[in-house]
């Protein structure tokens, strides 16, 4: 099987992907330690598929997935699509408007990255196979399959886990989409596992708003904005809104303050480069006004989509609570009266944050109509905070 990595690395340098590298299928225990103690403490939150038996047991043996497997072939593809802070003062100059704009995190911006990596993961998969002869049989995943991918792309040398949990290449960074296809071959591994690379550094654990780094490499996803914008459905924990800031689609600040950012690089794929002026940072306003119907043409295409309406515009209206910006009240009363009592709920919170006669005098009309239990809970809590001012 001489040169059969070699032929398999330079394919997939050649369909765009920035690295490769094979891992045995089986990982070291330290790994599988780490996910079972991961979900032991409850830190995958909502996030049900993470430990569903059947799906716990096909991460712990991959033999599960496709019988026979012996290698995962691991890729990673740089999707860095520039500077965030010059990327909002071109929305704002296209724009010409000094309103409250919300973060879309660096992978969102462009269309949805799947998209991109399934065909060319499906692309090196033929190539293997007829690289190796025989019935070579395989699965290929991205980030949706139950594989600890992070694990694999480590083994692989496809750079360290850092302090923040991400895997961070030295000369790329951490801004990466990974791939893997597991294969019932074995095929050499040219690449040994890069040793940790933080040393004393701590920046990510300091710099995260809502403390979800609890310890090194280790993330509670309860408190991460990541999940709680994009995979938490129901109400935001209250205590947790004022740390999110303007964060309304994931969260990048414990990658931002990584020093190995440093060598990032913007990628070179359109796909993944900034889909319009307004996509990095977005006008608040103009979100909190969208229809099921104008959200839907807005987002096709992009993974913003995958979360709908409903939970964006929780996200842009604790946004507008955080932006200390009173202009934004006439907006949030409008969304009191919101089809969705998500929205209701949260527009209730953003008020009550902002404060001023205008949104109590809406905050008290709405608890003459509200009906929805759930949002009456936002408008009760408004009413006993505001009665403890007093
Ligand atoms: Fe903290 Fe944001 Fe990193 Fe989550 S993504 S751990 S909230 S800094
Ligand atoms: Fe490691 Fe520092 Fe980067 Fe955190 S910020 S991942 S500690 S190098």
């Amino acid at each position: 099987m001489h040169g059969t990595s070699e032929r398999i690395e330079e394919r997939a340098r050649r369909l765009g992907f920035d690295l490769i590298g094979i891992a045995p299928a089986h990982l070291p225990q330290m790994h599988l330690r780490a996910y079972r103690d991961w979900l032991a403490r409850g830190d995958h939150g909502q996030m049900a598929y993470m430990a569903r038996p059947d799906r716990v047991a096909r991460r712990e043996d991959p033999s599960l997935i496709l019988p026979e497997v012996r290698s995962v072939v691991c890729v990673a593809v740089n999707y860095y699509p520039g500077d965030p802070g010059e990327a909002e003062e071109r929305g704002r100059e296209a724009h010409a408007d000094d309103t409250p704009r919300g973060r879309v995190s660096n992978y969102a911006w462009g269309t949805d990255y799947h998209d991109w990596m399934r065909p060319r993961l499906e692309e090196l998969a033929g190539f293997i196979r007829a690289e190796v002869g025989g019935d070579v049989r395989y699965r290929a995943y991205v980030d949706t399959g139950p594989v600890l991918e992070r694990a694999f792309a480590a083994q692989a040398g496809l750079g360290f886990i850092g302090k923040n949990t991400c895997l961070i290449h030295p000369r790329l960074g951490s801004w990466l989409f990974l791939g893997e296809i597991l294969v019932d071959v074995d095929l050499p591994s040219p690449v040994a596992p890069l040793p940790p690379r933080c040393g004393t550094c701590t920046r990510c654990l300091e710099a995260c708003p809502t403390g979800a780094l609890t310890a090194p490499y280790r993330l509670d996803g309860r408190r991460c904005i990541s999940y709680l914008t994009i995979e938490h459905k129901g109400s935001i924990p209250p205590e947790l809104r004022p740390l999110m800031g303007n964060r309304i689609y994931g969260c990048d600040i414990c990658q931002e303050v990584c020093p190995w950012q440093r060598f990032a690089r913007t990628t070179a794929i359109p796909a993944f480069q900034t889909a319009s002026s307004d996509r990095p940072a977005p006008s608040l306003w103009n979100l909190m006004t969208l229809d099921e119907e104008g959200f839907h043409q807005r987002f096709a295409g992009s993974p913003i989509l995958r979360i709908g309406r409903g939970r964006l515009l929780r996200n842009v209206a604790v946004a507008l609570g955080n932006s200390g910006d009173a202009r934004a009240v006439p907006t949030l009363t409008a969304a009191l009266c919101d089809p969705a009592p998500l929205v209701r709920a949260h527009a209730a919170w953003a008020l009550r944050r902002l404060g001023g006669p205008e949104a109590a005098h809406a905050l008290d009309a709405a608890r003459q109509r509200e009906t929805s239990p759930e949002v009456r809970q936002e408008l009760v809590a408004t009413l006993t905070e505001e009665a403890v001012q007093r």
